[in-house]
């Protein structure tokens, strides 16, 4: 007996987006946090492109956007004066990738939208809830929680640890958290600021002793401070104590602060999960990876690691073959490990006072070719590979309204899309999958050529999409989709749900 399918480990940004994945699927879950409430913190500030696709497919980006805003230019003074550089060497939207630009929302902000995302779906987290240990056997997971009422003990399928870099889910595994300190350790802090415009991100020096940078937090009135600091010295963390710290670094006695909402000197780390599994024990976001926070990378990854998992617990509590949960590991744990590469990489360009920041960081071209999920065609040499995302495109509904291949995906769904398909082609109807055809009699069309553009495809060609919104496969052969649905989620063509009808009988 269990008493949900699903314990959630932790309510921060990867916490909260499973929860959300899971409820708009109908899986019973627990999200569980020891803190007594929300994260008050602006931290992870940065939402990559990617990312905002996610929240858009989670049906909470627009609220997102208007809380924050796009990154200002950045503000270096120099000996010779101030110098802006732009944010970044991305352009405006295209009609493949609507979001090409990072958000600037603070993490607090970020969490309360997705917590009323989570509301508008039925649930909330729990706070004060503590997991205090946790075993595990052939069918499922036995947790031990403090709660205000007093310990508790919760059976479930799956325990996922979302609880952040310090993770108890982890060590309690004995999961090896190998990597190394980068010897950098900083202040970030949210402070209201006296005297400095809010249309810039200003940075004061390059050598850590000397570097200082104030970010406007929009949605907010407050700066986001950060500057490297010395190892083994308190830093005086009140408002008079960092109005010091600003004077001395900027050489600017104007600037004063006048509060300081949040504050937390941290010592930066490389470090990632030698597994991302044990049993029925998850790890997601910083429990599995942590990294400095150059480029903006952390809860980005944290996001897109619930993302991929979250479709994968539900399918197989619907009866998908266990395997599917093992490429969750196979294919966000290589994913972690290169964002350690270049959140350090980026880390030692800033120390040379290099803080440009190139399309690497938009998380778009990011893609899972190696993945059992991914059937290759080595023959295709253009457009999108299977493995990676599938791009946007609008189109036009055969009733005439405009649409696009997002809203398409929007939902929990596979999609299956038939480019110039021979009539009757179409792989059987099943449970899951959405089929469009393009083309004549086609329930859409390619009105501006997009779809042919963006995916590179030629008449008779069929286009699978993951529910997370990565090509799985493209093919020429329905029979192969087929195949796909049997072999990964074990849903065979037509399946209906068990109903049971007056009398007793069952219909399948
Ligand atoms: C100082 C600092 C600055 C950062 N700056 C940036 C940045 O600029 N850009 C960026 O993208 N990222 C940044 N990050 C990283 C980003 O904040 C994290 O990647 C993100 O918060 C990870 O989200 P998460 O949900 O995995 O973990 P967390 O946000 O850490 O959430 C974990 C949750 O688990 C809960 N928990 C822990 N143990 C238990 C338990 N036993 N029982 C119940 N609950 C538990 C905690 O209370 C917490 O709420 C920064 C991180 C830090 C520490």
């Amino acid at each position: 007996m269990t008493d949900v399918d699903v314990i959630i480990c932790g309510a921060g940004a990867a916490g909260q987006t499973l929860a959300i994945d899971l409820a708009r699927r109908g899986v019973s879950f627990l999200l569980i946090d020891k803190a007594a409430h929300p994260f008050t913190g602006s931290r992870g500030k940065g939402i990559q492109p990617r990312t905002q696709e996610v929240f858009e497919d989670l049906g909470v980006i627009d609220k997102i956007v208007a809380s924050g805003g796009e990154y200002p230019v950045q503000r270096h003074y120099t000996p010779d004066g101030p110098v802006d550089t732009g944010p970044g060497d991305m352009t405006g939207p295209t009609p493949y990738e609507p979001y090409r630009r990072a958000l600037l929302v603070p993490q607090f902000l970020t969490e309360r939208r997705l917590r009323e995302r989570l509301a508008e779906l039925g649930h909330a987290p729990h706070y004060n809830h503590e997991l205090a240990g946790f075993d595990q056997d052939e069918t499922g997971v036995t947790a031990r929680l403090l709660t205000p009422g007093g310990a508790r003990t919760v059976r479930a399928r799956y325990l996922v640890g979302a609880d952040g870099g310090p993770s108890f889910v982890r060590k309690s595994l004995g999961v090896a958290f190998d990597g190394h300190t980068l010897g950098v350790r900083a202040l970030v802090a949210d402070v209201i600021v006296e005297g400095l415009s809010f249309d810039a991100w200003h940075r004061w020096g390059q050598s850590p002793e000397e570097m200082l940078m104030l970010c406007p937090l929009y949605g907010t009135e407050m700066f986001q401070l950060q500057a490297p600091i010395p190892f083994g010295v308190d830093v005086d963390l009140s408002a008079r104590g960092l109005t010091d710290l600003v004077r001395e670094r900027t050489g600017r006695d104007d600037l004063l602060i006048t509060s300081v909402s949040w504050a937390s000197p941290y010592e930066m780390n490389a470090r990632l999960a030698g597994t991302y599994r044990v049993g029925r024990v998850f790890l997601t976001g910083d429990a599995a990876h942590v990294h400095p926070p150059t480029g903006g990378q952390g809860l980005n990854t944290s996001v897109q690691d619930a993302y991929n998992l979250g479709w994968k617990l539900a399918a197989v509590l619907g009866g998908a073959p266990d395997g599917l949960l093992t490429t969750y590991e196979q294919e966000r744990r290589p994913i972690a490990e290169a964002v350690l590469g270049l959140s350090t990489r980026l880390l030692e360009a800033a120390k040379q006072g290099d803080t440009s920041r190139k399309r690497d960081v938009s998380q778009l071209d990011l893609g899972y070719p190696d993945s059992p999920l991914t059937l290759a065609d080595p023959r295709r040499t253009t457009g999108v590979p299977a493995g990676y995302r599938a791009p946007d495109a609008p189109v036009t509904g055969a009733g005439g309204l405009p649409t696009r291949l997002f809203s398409l995906f929007k939902g929990t769904h596979w999609t299956l899309i038939g480019y110039e398909v021979p009539a009757g082609d179409a792989p059987a109807a099943r449970r899951d999958l959405h089929v469009h055809t393009i083309g004549e009699r086609g329930d859409i069309a390619d009105t501006g050529h997009h779809v042919r553009d963006a995916y590179g495809l030629t008449a008779g060609q069929w286009v699978l999409v993951r529910p997370d919104g990565y090509v799985a496969a493209v093919t020429t052969d329905p029979g192969v989709i087929d195949a796909y649905f049997e072999t990964h989620l074990n849903i065979p063509a037509g399946a209906r749900q068990e109903v049971v009808l007056a009398g007793g009988a069952a219909s399948r």
